[in-house]
C-alpha cells in the first residue's frame, strides 16, 4: 500500500509516493509549466531519474501523467491505483478554519475556497490538484495539510495587528504564518534528538530557504512566527524584503509614483538578497561575491543575519527562555557561514556554537558545544514525510 503526497502550484505539480509501512520514498517527480505547450515531467529516483517533454494542458492532465507513470510496468509498476490508500495535499492557506490536517469533504473544499482571497495564487492551485485526484483516484482518502494550521495556537496578543478592530473582525487581517508543516516537523525531530518530551521544550525553529520564517515553539505549540498576513513579513529572504516600515509603501506610491502592482513586485520579487546585492537571490552567489570583496554582498549578509538574530532574541524573551534553536531548509541546512554569523557571540545567553561541528556536513546534527545551555541543531526539513504521516493517521482513524 502507498500514500501519495501532492504539492500543486499554479503551474506545477510536485509529488512523492511513499510506502505506507516503511514510509520509504518509492517515486517522486515534478511537472512544470503545466498549462503551457513546453511543459515537462521529471520523475524517478537516483540513476533512474528522467525527464519527459509532454503537453500537460492542465492539472488533470498532469495528475493523469503521474498516475500513468506509477502504473507503468517499466517504471513504478503499481498493480492498480487502489494500492494508493491516501493522498495528502499541501494547502497553503486554511485561514482560521483549520487547526490541523483534515479529511477532505465538501465542507472542507468550501472553506479552502473561502480562503482564496487570502492566498489567491496558491489555494486555487491546491483545489485543482484535489479535484484531479478525486476524479482519478476516487478510492483513496483525500487529506488536506495546511501551511497555516500549526500557527493557529498563536495567541491574539501575537497574531493581532494594532489596526482598527474591524480590519480583523470583518476583513480577516491578522498574522497567519506559513511553513507550518516544516516548523512542526523540525520541532518534533529536535525533541527526538534531545530525547526529551516536546511538551518540556522551548524551541526556536529557523526555516531559512528562498522563503524564510522563524517560529517560537513553546512546549509543542507555535506561539509566534515571523511571517504574517502574507509570507512577505519577517526576516530578509531571497527576493522578499521582510518587515519594513509600512509607511515606505505609501511613500513609494505618493512620492515615487509607483502602482500597487509595482510595489508588490518590488517587495516580493526584487528585494531581499537580490535587491541588496543586485546579484542574486541565491546565498551561494552572494558568498562568491563576498570572496571577490563585493561590499554590497558583505552588507547584504550582515543585514540578513541581523534580521534572523533579532527574531531569535525576541522569541527567546517572549517564551521566557529557549532550550533549542533549529536551523533548516536550503540555507539553514547548508550554509555554515550564515549559521555562524547568526549564532556566534551569544555566549552571554548560554548559546555556544561549536565551530568544528558547525563546519561538518551531514543529516540531523547538534552544532553547539556540550556545555552550551541552549542546544543548536541542524535538521533537514521533510514536509512530505509529515504530510504522508498525517494522511495515513487519518486513514487509520477511519478504520
Ligand atoms: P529552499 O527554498 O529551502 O530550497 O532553499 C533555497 C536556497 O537555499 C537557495 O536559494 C540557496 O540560497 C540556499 N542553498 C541551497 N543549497 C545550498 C548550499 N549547498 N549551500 C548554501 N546555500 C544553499
Amino acid at each position: 500500500m502507498y500514500v501519495l503526497v501532492m504539492n500543486t502550484g499554479s503551474s506545477s505539480l510536485k509529488y512523492q509516493l511513499l510506502d505506507s509501512e516503511s514510509l520509504a520514498i518509492v517515486d517522486k517527480g515534478l511537472c512544470e509549466k503545466v498549462g503551457s505547450p513546453d511543459s515537462f515531467y521529471s520523475h524517478g529516483l537516483g540513476d533512474a531519474a528522467r525527464t519527459d517533454t509532454l503537453p500537460l494542458f492542465d492539472h488533470l492532465a498532469a495528475v493523469r501523467a503521474v498516475l500513468e507513470n506509477l502504473l507503468d510496468p517499466s517504471s513504478v509498476a503499481l498493480a492498480n491505483l487502489e494500492e494508493i490508500i491516501a493522498v495528502g495535499h499541501r494547502v497553503v492557506h486554511g485561514g482560521e478554519a483549520f487547526v490541523k490536517s483534515v479529511v477532505i469533504d465538501e465542507d472542507v473544499i468550501a472553506k479552502i475556497k473561502e480562503c482564496v482571497p487570502l492566498a489567491p495564487l496558491h489555494n486555487p492551485a491546491a483545489l485543482t490538484g484535489i479535484e484531479a485526484c478525486q476524479t482519478l483516484i476516487p478510492a483513496a482518502l483525500q487529506v488536506a495539510v495546511f501551511d497555516t494550521a500549526f500557527h493557529q495556537t498563536i495567541p491574539p496578543r501575537a497574531f493581532r495587528y494594532a489596526l482598527p478592530d474591524t480590519l480583523y473582525t470583518q476583513h480577516r487581517i491578522r498574522k497567519y504564518g506559513f511553513h507550518g508543516t516544516s516548523h512542526r516537523y523540525v520541532a518534533a525531530r529536535a525533541a527526538e534528538i534531545l530525547e526529551r518530551p516536546l511538551e518540556d521544550l522551548r524551541i526556536i525553529t529557523c526555516h531559512l530557504g528562498n522563503g524564510c520564517s522563524l517560529t517560537a515553539v513553546d512546549r509543542g505549540h507555535s506561539v509566534d512566527t515571523s511571517m504574517g498576513f502574507t509570507p512577505l513579513d519577517g526576516v530578509v529572504m531571497g527576493t522578499r524584503c521582510g518587515s519594513i516600515d509600512p509607511a515606505i509603501v505609501v511613500y513609494l506610491i505618493t512620492e515615487l509614483g509607483m502602482s500597487a502592482e509595482e510595489v508588490d513586485r518590488l517587495m516580493n520579487r526584487e528585494s531581499g538578497l537580490l535587491g541588496l546585492t543586485g546579484i542574486s537571490n541565491d546565498i551561494r552567489d552572494v558568498h562568491t561575491a563576498v570572496a571577490d570583496s563585493d561590499e554590497r554582498a558583505e552588507l547584504a549578509l550582515e543585514i540578513y543575519a541581523n534580521a534572523i538574530r533579532r527574531y531569535i532574541g525576541q522569541y527567546a524573551f517572549s517564551m521566557g527562555g529557549v532550550d533549542a534553536i533549529v536551523m533548516t531548509a536550503g540555507v539553514g541546512e547548508n550554509d555554515s557561514i550564515l549559521r555562524q554569523m547568526v549564532l556566534s557571540g551569544l555566549e552571554g545567553f548560554g548559546i555556544v556554537l561549536d565551530e568544528r561541528r558547525n563546519a561538518l556536513r551531514g543529516a540531523d546534527r547538534v552544532i553547539s558545544t556540550d556545555d552550551s545551555s541552549v542546544t543548536l541543531l541542524v535538521i533537514p526539513t521533510n514536509e512530505e514525510l509529515l504530510i504522508a504521516k498525517d494522511a495515513l493517521a487519518l486513514w487509520a482513524a477511519r478504520g
